[in-house]
């Protein structure tokens, strides 16, 4: 089959790799050039491209179903394997990979490059072409790309295709990211993390992180709730260094003596949780050979770290349908079905869990007279340890958010006897305004 696929992030690479080691001949089309020859890739467009990524565990499988050699190639370019150490009668688990999302798209990329079968177009897809109601290729930049099949991996800002299907669920998750990378000086030792893969701290009125990423680099933090325009603030660099050494497990990342800043500091662009299926109102296939993969379907809140892996999950769930059947109607009506079932949950998940965290912030109470979301859930495993029995899978995304509810009665139990998270020691969202206010004068 003759191929187009429309993107050139983690869905967009995945697919033609696996595609092409299938006999099919790929296009990849994408605005953005790649790397510069110096090695600097800016990736306008996709504005997340710098912040930080954690790579869940099922990242690592789906490679090493389709592409072991990527894995490998990751772990060559410095990335390294997140490892939960043996306790009790749980063994060493592999639970992700340390590693920024410029190594992971570059060392997917390059395999993309090298892999043959797979062709790369830089240019802007502005429709889908199509014939007799199928759709037959792409228009690019005004010329033609003819194509049996055309996938759609346009990520969260992409438009094409817009009017042919039901239009998406969404909302804002409710908060901004403000992040800085940081490399490990010579010999130095890194700082504290809570887990292996880095730290996240809630304070009230905003939330801290550390994320380890590849080749002693870590990337901070900080998530303010969007609508804080005095937080918003952080986004200089001044205020951001003096927030981040305020800030107890960021502070200790940023001493001279351990680590160097080797990036401005990042404002992050408009978050939201979206949801958007295959079909048309109607329920029917739109155009059948055009099909939807990855943040075109499904955005979730970045705090959690579940976007490259329901992307991924995705594109491998489609290139094994499309193994099985030649009929890419079929396919579509299976992947949306599998979709509904599989990725929509985490999408529910955090349109809940999104709002209740909002409403913390603003200083309110948990609500007992209505459902505890996720958030809830898991922060009252630190009450009551043997929860992380069913919390715990749902964490590492093992288990779909529905699991929760066999424990939402006790922990619901818990809440009602007057327990509270420990809110953990440093500023307050006050306290952090009036500090970075005096050095922004
Ligand atoms: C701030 C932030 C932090 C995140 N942190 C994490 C994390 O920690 N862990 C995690 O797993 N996920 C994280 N995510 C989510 C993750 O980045 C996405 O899930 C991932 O980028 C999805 O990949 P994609 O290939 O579907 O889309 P994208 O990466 O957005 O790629 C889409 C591509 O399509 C191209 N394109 C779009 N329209 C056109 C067109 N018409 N013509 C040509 N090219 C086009 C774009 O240039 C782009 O290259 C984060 C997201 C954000 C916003």
């Amino acid at each position: 089959m003759k191929v187009a696929i429309v993107g050139a992030g983690p869905t967009g690479l995945y697919t033609a790799i696996a595609l092409a080691r299938r006999g099919h001949r790929v296009t990849v089309v994408d605005r953005d050039p790649g790397p510069a020859p110096d090695g600097g890739w800016e990736r306008r467009g996709v504005m997340q491209f710098h912040h930080p990524h954690g790579l869940r565990r099922q990242i690592i499988t789906v490679l090493d179903a389709e592409m072991p050699d990527v894995r490998q190639g990751l772990l060559s370019a410095g990335a390294e394997l997140t490892i939960l150490p043996a306790e009790g009668q749980r063994p060493r688990t592999v639970i992700g990979m340390q590693c920024g999302r410029m190594t992971f798209e570059r060392v997917l990329r390059e395999a993309a490059v090298a892999q043959p079968g797979v062709t790369f177009l830089a240019g802007h897809a502005d429709d889908v072409l199509s014939t007799g109601g199928r759709a037959t290729g792409l228009r690019v930049d005004g010329a033609e790309l003819p194509a049996d099949l055309v996938l759609n991996a346009s990520g969260r800002n992409g438009r094409l295709a817009d009017d042919l299907r039901v239009p998406g669920d969404g909302s804002d998750c409710g908060l901004s990211y403000v992040s800085r990378q940081y490399a490990l000086l010579p010999g130095a030792e890194p700082g504290p993390t809570n887990v292996p893969i880095g730290l996240i701290s809630r304070f009230p009125g905003y939330l801290a992180g550390v994320f380890l990423q590849d080749n002693r680099t870590v990337s901070l933090l900080i998530a303010r709730p969007s609508t804080d325009r005095q937080l918003a603030d952080l986004r200089f660099e001044a205020a951001f260094e003096a927030a981040v050494r305020a800030i107890p497990g960021l502070r200790e990342w940023t001493d001279p003596d351990r680590t160097t800043p080797i990036t401005g500091v990042l404002p992050g662009g408009h978050l939201r949780n979206t949801y958007r299926g295959q079909l048309d109102p109607g329920g029917r296939v739109p155009l059948p050979g055009l099909i939807h993969v990855g943040d075109t379907v499904c955005t979730t809140n970045p705090t959690a770290g579940r976007g490259i892996t329901t992307s991924l999950l995705q594109a491998h769930r489609l290139v094994n349908l499309l193994d099985g059947s030649t009929d890419v109607e079929a396919v579509t009506l299976e992947l949306d079905t599998w979709c509904t079932e599989q990725i929509r949950p985490w999408y529910d998940d955090h349109v809940s869990w999104d709002a209740d965290q909002v409403r913390q912030w603003s200083g309110e109470d948990v609500d007992l007279n209505r459902p505890l979301t996720s958030g809830h859930i898991v922060e009252a495993a630190a009450a009551e340890p043997p929860l992380m029995r069913v919390i715990g899978p749902y964490l590492t995304m093992e288990a779909l958010p529905a699991t929760l509810a066999e424990v939402e009665p006790q922990v619901r139990e818990i809440y009602h006897r007057g327990w509270r998270p420990a809110v953990p020691a440093g500023p307050t969202r006050d306290e952090l305004v009036s500090l970075i206010a005096p050095v922004l004068t």
